[in-house]
């Protein structure tokens, strides 16, 4: 059929891509749309061969891009380097191929942690280079910085429509429940489910006092189905709840208690590091566009997740 989008989706073994199957799986798939869902299996994108090859194949009309090396605070403390390095490489491939391969458009993901430390709140979309980002991620945040740096490039100088998101948080089932590699909610989860198992105390790493916005994944998969039809700006758009949904650490881990049934002690490791305080964003943009987009109840999102992980406790990544 003619007009058909051929959507690449590059990392979509992740949790991020697993949203994004969950929501084309509840809409029920478009007859003008053919999806490819691909991960490092399919092609090496730090390699420039192996990401053409890919594109040889698939010859996509849209990519969503979401492969990266992605980790939460401890990954991201230790190997800094390493995650400027690879994500820059992974992304440089992609983008410069799709433009090699004529893509019509490029949705990259961004994160809120991507922003800079000291700044205003609530955050919005301009303000992505208004200073430097928190000493624990500049890595990765330097590295999906310069995603917004070639996307507008490549608009100035060859008319092409690379654009960004920037979702807060994600969490959902396929995440990495890996304690060290992970991020916070998921090694939340799997702590009160190992503390319920062994009769031992669930612990927050840190005070539990730093506040975070949370999406769910299958929420972020809806919103991107709708980005890559509708959003046409180069500039990035933040997907988030409204700014008053952000809730601390320590509120987060009562509702994960609650969800596994866990009833014993919850203490705090203040030996371990808080990282940012908070990433306040502001939705605003995205509500101009989408006024009644509803987002799953976060107890409802924390529920669906943790019975994931039960059911699944053999095959989770930890
Ligand atoms: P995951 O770690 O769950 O998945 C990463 C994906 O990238 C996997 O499919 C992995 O493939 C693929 N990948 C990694 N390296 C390569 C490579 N060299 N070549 C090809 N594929 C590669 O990530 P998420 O789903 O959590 O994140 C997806 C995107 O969303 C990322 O860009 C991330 O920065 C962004 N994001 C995530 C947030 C979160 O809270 N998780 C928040 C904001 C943004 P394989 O499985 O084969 O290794």
């Amino acid at each position: 059929m003619s007009g058909k989008k051929i959507i690449l989706v590059t990392g979509s073994s992740g949790l991020v891509g697993h949203g994004i199957r969950a929501a084309i799986e509840q809409e029920g798939q478009r007859e003008d749309e053919e999806w490819h869902f691909v991960s490092s299996k399919d092609a090496d994108l730090q390699d420039r061969a192996s990401t053409e090859a890919l594109f040889e194949k698939i010859k996509p009309t849209h990519v969503i891009h979401l492969a990266a090396l992605v980790g939460g605070l401890f990954r991201n403390l230790d190997h800094n380097l390493d995650f400027f390095r690879i994500n820059t490489q992974i992304n440089d491939n992609v983008l410069s191929t799709s433009h090699r391969y004529d893509v019509k458009k490029v949705i990259s993901c961004l994160s809120t942690c991507n922003f800079p430390n000291e700044t205003k709140y609530p955050i919005n979309e301009t303000m992505l280079h208004c200073g430097p980002p928190h000493e624990t991620n500049f890595g990765y945040s330097y590295a999906k910085r310069m995603i917004d740096v070639q996307n507008k490039g490549y608009h100035m100088q060859h008319g092409r429509m690379f654009t960004s998101v920037i979702p807060t948080s994600v969490f959902g089932p396929h995440d990495n429940f890996n304690l060290h590699d992970g991020h916070v909610l998921p090694g939340l989860i799997r702590r009160a489910f190992d503390s319920k198992a062994d009769g031992t105390p669930f612990v927050i790493w840190g005070t539990g006092s730093p506040r975070r916005q949370f999406i769910y994944s299958l929420d972020l998969g809806r919103l991107f189905l709708w980005v890559m039809r509708e959003y046409n700006e180069v500039t990035p758009l933040i997907l988030s709840a409204e700014a008053d949904h952000e809730i601390s650490i320590k509120e987060a881990a009562e509702l994960i208690s609650e969800a596994v049934g866990y009833h014993g002690a919850v203490i705090q490791d203040t030996s371990k590091s808080d990282g940012q305080f908070k990433k306040t964003v502001s939705n605003d943009k995205m509500r101009k566009y989408l006024p009644d987009f509803k987002f799953t109840p976060f107890k409802q999102a924390i529920k669906e997740t943790c019975d994931w992980y039960a059911a699944n406790a053999d095959k989770v990544r930890k």
